[in-house]
Protein backbone atom coordinates (compact mmCIF):
# COMPACT_ATOMS: atom_id res chain seq x y z
CA UNK A 1 0.00 0.00 0.00
CA UNK A 2 1.34 2.78 -1.04
CA UNK A 3 0.51 5.55 1.99
CA UNK A 4 3.39 3.63 3.84
CA UNK A 5 5.78 5.43 1.55
CA UNK A 6 4.33 8.95 2.08
CA UNK A 7 5.17 10.31 5.57
CA UNK A 8 1.80 12.96 5.11
CA UNK A 9 -0.06 9.63 4.94
CA UNK A 10 1.54 8.11 7.72
CA UNK A 11 0.84 11.62 9.74
CA UNK A 12 -2.81 11.49 9.47
CA UNK A 13 -3.04 8.04 10.70
CA UNK A 14 -1.48 9.10 14.13
CA UNK A 15 -3.27 12.48 14.28
CA UNK A 16 -5.96 12.82 16.91
CA UNK A 17 -8.66 13.39 14.91
CA UNK A 18 -8.51 9.77 13.09
CA UNK A 19 -7.36 8.16 17.27
CA UNK A 20 -10.85 9.61 18.10
CA UNK A 21 -12.61 8.54 14.70
CA UNK A 22 -11.44 4.71 14.37
CA UNK A 23 -12.43 4.65 17.85
CA UNK A 24 -15.96 6.01 17.04
CA UNK A 25 -15.92 3.49 14.33
CA UNK A 26 -14.92 0.68 16.35
CA UNK A 27 -17.67 1.29 19.26
CA UNK A 28 -20.19 1.63 16.50
CA UNK A 29 -19.17 -1.77 14.83
CA UNK A 30 -17.14 -4.02 17.45
CA UNK A 31 -17.30 -6.88 15.37
CA UNK A 32 -16.28 -7.14 11.47
CA UNK A 33 -18.75 -6.05 9.17
CA UNK A 34 -18.03 -9.14 6.68
CA UNK A 35 -18.14 -11.55 9.03
CA UNK A 36 -21.24 -10.25 10.40
CA UNK A 37 -23.04 -10.49 7.67
CA UNK A 38 -22.06 -14.90 7.50
CA UNK A 39 -23.12 -14.70 10.81
CA UNK A 40 -19.36 -15.16 12.22
CA UNK A 41 -18.73 -12.97 15.05
CA UNK A 42 -15.19 -11.67 14.77
CA UNK A 43 -14.18 -8.48 16.98
CA UNK A 44 -12.76 -5.93 14.59
CA UNK A 45 -9.19 -4.77 14.48
CA UNK A 46 -8.94 -2.96 11.92
CA UNK A 47 -10.97 0.33 10.46
CA UNK A 48 -10.57 0.15 6.63
CA UNK A 49 -11.29 3.13 3.99
CA UNK A 50 -13.69 1.62 1.31
CA UNK A 51 -12.67 3.90 -0.99
CA UNK A 52 -8.73 3.80 -0.62
CA UNK A 53 -6.41 6.30 0.82
CA UNK A 54 -3.97 6.97 -1.74
CA UNK A 55 -1.06 10.14 -2.86
CA UNK A 56 -3.84 11.95 -4.05
CA UNK A 57 -7.12 11.96 -1.92
CA UNK A 58 -5.51 11.72 1.40
CA UNK A 59 -6.07 15.38 2.08
CA UNK A 60 -9.57 15.22 0.91
CA UNK A 61 -11.48 15.37 4.40
CA UNK A 62 -14.91 13.19 2.63
CA UNK A 63 -12.38 10.13 2.09
CA UNK A 64 -10.09 10.03 5.50
CA UNK A 65 -12.31 11.62 7.51
CA UNK A 66 -15.63 10.00 6.61
CA UNK A 67 -17.14 7.24 8.59
CA UNK A 68 -19.32 6.76 6.41
CA UNK A 69 -16.29 5.27 3.80
CA UNK A 70 -15.13 3.53 7.03
CA UNK A 71 -15.23 -0.06 7.16
CA UNK A 72 -14.46 -2.17 10.55
CA UNK A 73 -13.22 -5.46 9.47
CA UNK A 74 -11.08 -8.29 11.35
CA UNK A 75 -7.38 -9.10 9.92
CA UNK A 76 -8.57 -12.07 7.69
CA UNK A 77 -11.00 -9.71 5.66
CA UNK A 78 -9.09 -6.67 5.78
CA UNK A 79 -6.29 -8.85 4.27
CA UNK A 80 -8.44 -10.80 1.50
CA UNK A 81 -10.24 -7.04 0.88
CA UNK A 82 -6.79 -5.71 -0.26
CA UNK A 83 -5.03 -9.56 -1.73
CA UNK A 84 -8.04 -9.69 -3.98
CA UNK A 85 -8.37 -5.94 -4.96
CA UNK A 86 -5.02 -5.22 -5.75
CA UNK A 87 -2.78 -8.30 -6.99
CA UNK A 88 -3.43 -7.55 -10.24
CA UNK A 89 -2.61 -3.81 -9.93
CA UNK A 90 0.30 -1.49 -9.14
CA UNK A 91 0.93 2.04 -8.32
CA UNK A 92 3.25 4.10 -10.56
CA UNK A 93 5.52 6.73 -9.90
CA UNK A 94 2.37 8.97 -10.00
CA UNK A 95 0.11 7.31 -7.86
CA UNK A 96 -1.64 6.12 -10.62
CA UNK A 97 -2.93 2.25 -10.77
CA UNK A 98 -1.51 0.04 -13.79
CA UNK A 99 -2.30 -3.12 -14.43
CA UNK A 100 0.43 -5.89 -13.09
CA UNK A 101 1.26 -8.60 -15.78
CA UNK A 102 3.54 -10.00 -13.37
ZN1 LIG B 1 -14.04 -10.63 9.08
ZN1 LIG C 1 -7.79 -1.39 4.07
Amino acid sequence: MIYRNNPDIAKKYKSKRWQKLRQLKLNTNPLCERCLKKRIYNAAEIIHHKEYVNDKNYNDDNIFFNIDNLESLCRKCHNEEHFEKEKDYLFDENGDLIKNDY
